[in-house]
């Protein structure tokens, strides 16, 4: 069944509400009301009870029962007020009953059931009645007395309250309901313009945004935490179009050098010299395209949150003493110097040593890539407090002050030539900053143009584990 909207569902919870509300309301009153109007009555009455008692005081104490009777009807008989009268004397013998009474014995109580004075509402051949039943003890004798006087006019009153309730009760409701759903339409009002917004948002469109509300109430904080939302949406997109874009016109440089170069070499026949420099052109790109795909790979996968680390306890000076060997062999082939200064105490971190080892590789590369000969790269491992310092340092080109905010960015080369030839995507301190914030660590460059680089790496420690366990496996 198709949900009603919350405008109705508003209304009618309203319109419930105020129904409620009506009934009890109108309740109360009748009953107060009640009350009010039978304690007017039973004043009357009580007053009335005070004189027939003055009078029984009068008689002789000793007077025969015939004598009260003699003076009681005398007395009551020919006035209104003993219409609706009983007096019983405590022997049973009767005193007085009014012609009423006489037809009507229903109205009246046994006259043990009379202890204290009781006010009841009767209706007697349509009419209705207030009785009071009550003992009186008066000059030695006790007296049960009842007494009934017209209650029509309070009764009426009643119900002409009553039926202008009811009258009146549909027309607010009615009101009520009206009311309710005006204030849900312009309270939700603006609900209705997000969604017809929302809608209009799309891919195409990313940058449209909700209306700014001031209302100061939910619908602001909601407004205003969806357009927040859209703005990390968009940023996300436009980062990954952006990286889409960059990525396609990276892959195309190298795959059109290669045709390039082997449309040039089959244009006519050339010597076996030429063909090998040739083909040695096609193989550098090739494997520049290898290097760039397996880091677009591993950039897809860091920001699809898919990479997955093996944390466990690594020794870093473990890890960098393994690196150095390999890394001297390059050196001496760029006839560069490069000396290492490892710290003699282990140093533990925890950590992935593929991933490790890969941000190493990238400095150390960079660092390589950019000195040219002669010049020197230094590798450093300290242990300062509860961190591990790894500097890598060059007497390389530098990096231009302006430059090195942005040579975290993906994509982004100084000098986009020498990074071409060098073999470069640009993704590699991109890589490297996102292994340094997986591993809780922070990464910093000192440079300055043609004055050298220095990369500073710095990793929260931990105590040298008893054995080298496998800690955990987290992304
Ligand atoms: P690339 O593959 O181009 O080296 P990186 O992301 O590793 O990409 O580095 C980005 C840019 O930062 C490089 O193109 C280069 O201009 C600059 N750079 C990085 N390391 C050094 C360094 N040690 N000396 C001078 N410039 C560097």
């Amino acid at each position: 069944m198709k949900r009603l909207s919350i405008g109705v569902r508003l209304m009618l919870w309203y319109l419930a509400i105020f129904a409620i509300g009506e009934i009890v309301f109108g309740a109360s009153m009748w009953l107060i009301l009640r009350h009010n109007l039978y304690d007017i009555v039973d004043d009357g009455l009580e007053s009335q009870m005070e004189d027939l008692k003055n009078f029984l005081e009068a008689q002789k104490p000793n007077a025969t029962v015939a004598k009260l009777q003699e003076e009681v009807n005398e007395t009551y008989a020919i006035e209104h007020s003993g219409d609706f009268l009983q007096i019983h004397l405590e022997t049973g013998d009767l005193i007085y009953r009014s012609s009423f009474l006489e037809k009507h014995p229903a109205v009246l109580m046994p006259p043990d059931q009379i202890k204290r004075t009781i006010f009841r509402s009767r209706k007697v051949d349509g009419r209705h009645f207030r009785f009071a039943y009550e003992k009186l003890d008066v000059n030695g004798h006790t007296y049960t007395v009842e007494m009934g006087v017209h209650a029509g006019d309070a009764v009426a009153t009643l119900q002409l309250f009553r039926s202008s309730l009811l009258m009146f009760a549909p027309g607010l409701l009615l009101v009520a309901a009206v009311v309710g759903y005006w204030m849900s339409r312009r309270a939700l009002g603006p609900v209705d313009a997000l969604v017809k917004t929302a809608h209009e948002i799309g891919g195409a469109n990313l940058g449209g945004r909700l209306q700014k509300l001031e209302t100061g109430d939910e619908l602001q904080r909601l407004s205003d935490t969806l357009n927040a939302m859209l703005d990390r949406i968009e940023t996300a997109f436009r980062r990954v179009t952006q990286f889409t874009a960059d990525a396609s016109h990276e892959l195309r440089t190298p795959v059109s050098l290669i045709r390039t170069e082997a449309e040039l070499a089959l244009r006519r026949s050339r010597g076996e010299a030429e063909y090998k420099e040739s083909l040695r052109h096609i193989l550098f790109e090739a494997e520049r395209t290898t290097v760039l795909i397996e880091q677009l790979l591993a950039i897809a996968r860091a920001d699809s949150g898919r990479e997955t680390l093996h944390i466990r306890a690594v020794d870093l000076r473990q890890t960098l003493t393994h690196l150095v060997d390999s890394w001297k062999q390059v050196a001496a082939i760029r006839a560069l110097q490069f000396s290492a200064s490892l710290d003699d105490t282990n140093t533990f971190v925890m950590g992935d040593e593929t991933m490790l080892r890969r941000l190493i590789d990238i400095l150390l590369d960079n660092a390589f890539k950019y000195t040219p000969s002669p010049g020197s790269v230094w590798l450093s491992l300290e242990h300062r407090g509860q961190s591990a310092l790894i500097t890598v340092q060059d007497s390389g080109v530098g990096i231009a002050e302006e430059d090195q905010v942005r040579i975290f960015e993906r994509f982004y080369r100084v000098d986009k030539a020498r990074s071409r030839a060098q073999g470069g995507t640009g993704l590699g301190l991109a890589i490297a900053q996102w292994i340094v914030t997986q591993h809780r660590g922070s990464i910093r460059v000192q440079s300055r143009a043609e004055a050298g680089a220095t990369f500073q790496v710095e990793l929260p420690t931990i105590a040298a584990p008893a054995q080298n366990p496998a800690a955990s496996v987290a992304k």
